[in-house]
């Protein structure tokens, strides 16, 4: 992802062998979280971004989390290798020291002393970065979170929605908006409203309530998009019920694996124009799902499962 690219090669080097100091860590957590948000006004949680895909997360990289296991990964290291100066015989030797209260070692070695014995078992291999990938998933798994969205609808097939959201294939700028949009932060007036941020939960448009389900089914033109998208959806299906169009098209969870790309990749444009565009026309809506129908390379079974929209007849 881009923003790895604003954290420096240095600082994976350097804390092989010094401990990261909490302020640093807050600091560069900072600056990831701005480059990821933007400004936008709600926020998921750090901790729900860490998570994997699979998860709710965006397998974002936890600064500490990683700087710990580096470290860690680099002292077990150290202490199989005799020829190195921090090898078993120096921990024997001074493990007495550091335990004792009076110690004038410092604490970062006791740290690095306690993070050994606990991974010791576990690590086998002498592979680097397979150890670290182990030190650094059993410190995540520390701070699970269930995502807040998840907790408040428990019923939905969460791993599946996930999963279609991540899908190779479909513009990032789609995933972006799907996964606002999912996440239920994208901020509509009765969400503003519930937070005391604007006198009325009214849609500006048309005097509704404004909800997520309306801005994408039901105010002014944004309900001929939807309904297009409905028609879109039956050419991929032709015997598909509403709940189904429901499912796919707002849930993301189609009821059948058939056509599984086609149907996730008009859910995604789909929901993606209905939240970004200001005015709501059907040649634009189409104009835009052509122009990425023939944009980039595409496996046949893609361009097949893409013929079946006719969207250049
Ligand atoms: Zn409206």
């Amino acid at each position: 992802m881009a923003y790895k690219r604003i954290l420096p090669v240095e600082l994976w080097y350097v804390v092989q062998i010094l401990s990261l100091p909490t302020k640093y860590s807050t600091v560069l957590d900072r600056a990831i979280r701005f480059y990821v948000w933007k400004g936008y006004f709600y926020k998921l949680s750090k901790t729900q971004l860490h998570l994997p895909k699979t998860k709710g997360g965006l397998q974002l990289t936890a600064i500490k989390e990683k700087s710990q296991a580096l470290l860690t990964q680099n002292s077990l290291r150290a202490k199989q290798d005799e020829s190195d100066p921090m090898d078993n015989k120096f921990w024997q030797k001074h493990i007495p020291l550091l335990c004792s209260k009076t110690t004038i070692l410092p604490q970062s070695l006791k740290m690095i002393w306690e993070a050994i014995e606990s991974y010791s078992p576990t690590i086998a291999t002498n592979d680097k970065n397979q150890n670290t990938k182990i030190i650094y998933s059993f410190l995540m798994k520390k701070n699970v979170q269930i995502p807040r969205i998840v907790e408040k609808l428990p019923n939905q097939r969460w791993g599946n929605i996930w999963r279609n959201m991540h899908m190779a294939n479909i513009p990032t700028a789609w995933k972006t908006t799907v996964y606002c949009y999912l996440n239920q932060i994208i901020p509509t007036e009765e969400k503003r409203h519930r937070h005391n941020l604007t006198d009325s939960p009214a849609c500006k448009n048309c005097g509704w309530l404004d909800t997520l389900k309306h801005r994408v089914t039901n105010c002014g033109a944004a309900k001929t998009i939807w309904e297009a998208a409905k028609v879109l959806l039956v050419k991929i299906w032709p015997d598909s019920q509403i709940h189904d169009c429901f499912q796919t098209l707002l849930v993301l969870d189609p009821p059948t694996k058939q056509n599984k790309f086609v149907t996730i990749w008009l859910a995604s444009g789909f929901l993606h124009y209905q939240l970004t565009k200001p005015l709501h026309k059907i040649e634009e809506f189409l104009h835009m799902l052509k122009e990425l129908e023939t944009k980039n390379d595409k496996s046949s079974q893609i361009l097949k499962e893409l013929r079946l929209l006719e969207l250049n007849r």
